[in-house]
């Protein structure tokens, strides 16, 4: 039987971050074997923020070899550049024909950004679930991995999906489904800012590539609060996120260490983050080196985007051209 198709992307917006790791590319390694996997650089979506050439370049090559250093295996995995796969364009030209202003101004991810950046509130910014969908659905995809502050943009495509289907009364494209592994909860990584999830756009992440100092410096200014006053007290929500962290790099023990502490009133942040610092750093050490290693390898970086590009417009093609006939562009020659 055929393996369910799996899409996902990450914007070459900055370095990835403990965030993009856990909620998104941990679980694209996990799927290699079982799924037919597709992961791209959503370089167009990053056109949003206006890099400059040098920016977008450097963006695209720093988040393919993290991408292979954390484990994608172009061996096993289609890795691409969404911009190398030019169908996707055309079948958001034919998705945004039928995508309304209301639904699209209500979505959260473009409410925020609008007020992040309220001088270039652009209609890319306004279709941006559209070119999702097509980045999705262009691959027929029945999963996709992502973190939990995508959910909303997935159920806009989940909605294109169906749209497109009922009004070309076709089934050209599967309804595709969040995915996480054992039905657990799509993750949502905090920053250090005491409030708000890890984003490479909020100045609040911790990268992969990050150097130790650099992540101690970090982790040791992250927002705290005078710590519990009364034995067994809610945590606020900035010490709740420092447990999400220790939660996801250290070990059970150390977790209910210092759960057993702040429960008891003894805890001292500054051990719990220079705790929390170490582990961050044995977790992330490792994909660096592999990132240095791979980020001196020109050649094979492009072997891979060629090689990439190719097997997924294979695909691209294919689905694209049941979208024409089904839409009745029968061309006449
Ligand atoms: P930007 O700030 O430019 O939007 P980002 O950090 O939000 O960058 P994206 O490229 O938008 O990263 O998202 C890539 C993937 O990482 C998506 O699957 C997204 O759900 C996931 N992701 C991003 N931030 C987090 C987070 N804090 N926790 C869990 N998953 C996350
Ligand atoms: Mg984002």
């Amino acid at each position: 039987m055929d393996k369910p198709i799996v899409v996902s992307g990450i914007r070459p917006t900055g370095y990835l971050h403990l965030g993009n790791y856990f909620g998104a590319v941990r679980n694209f390694i996990r799927m290699q074997d079982d799924f037919t996997c597709n992961f791209f650089i959503a370089d167009i979506h990053s056109l949003t923020t206006h890099p400059t050439p040098e920016n977008l370049q450097s963006g695209v090559k720093q988040v393919l070899a993290e991408y292979l250093a954390c484990g994608i295996d172009p061996e096993k995995s289609t890795i691409y550049i969404q911009s190398d796969m030019p169908e996707v364009t055309e079948l958001y030209t034919f998705l945004n024909m039928n995508a309304y202003l209301g639904e699209l101004e209500r979505t959260t991810s473009f409410k925020d950004k609008a007020r992040q950046q309220p001088e270039n509130v652009n209609a890319g910014l306004l279709t941006y679930p559209v070119l999702m969908a097509a980045d999705i659905i262009i691959h027929k995809a029945n999963f996709v991995p992502v973190g939990k502050d995508q959910e909303q943009n997935l159920e806009m495509a989940r909605k294109f999906a169906k749209r497109f289907n009922r009004m070309y009364k076709s089934d050209v494209f599967p309804i595709p489904r969040p995915f996480t592994f054992d039905g657990a909860d799509m993750i949502k990584i905090p920053g250090l800012d005491g409030s708000g999830k890890m984003g490479k756009s909020e100045g609040n992440a911790i990268n992969l590539y990050e150097d130790p100092k650099s992540i101690r410096k970090k982790v040791m200014r992250a927002v705290t609060d005078a710590g519990p006053t009364e034995p067994n007290s809610q945590k606020p929500e900035a010490v709740e996120n420092l447990f999400t962290l220790l939660k996801i790099v250290s070990t059970p023990d150390t977790v209910a260490h210092f759960d057993e502490q702040y429960n008891n009133c003894s805890i001292r942040y500054g051990d719990l983050k220079k705790q929390l610092a170490e582990d961050i750093i044995n977790y992330t050490e490792p994909i660096r080196v592999r990132i240095d290693d791979i980020l001196k390898d020109d050649k094979y970086l492009a072997k891979v985007a060629r090689e990439g590009a190719e097997k997924a417009r294979e695909s691209a093609v294919k689905t694209l051209n049941e979208v024409k006939k089904v839409i009745g562009f029968n061309s006449l020659f």
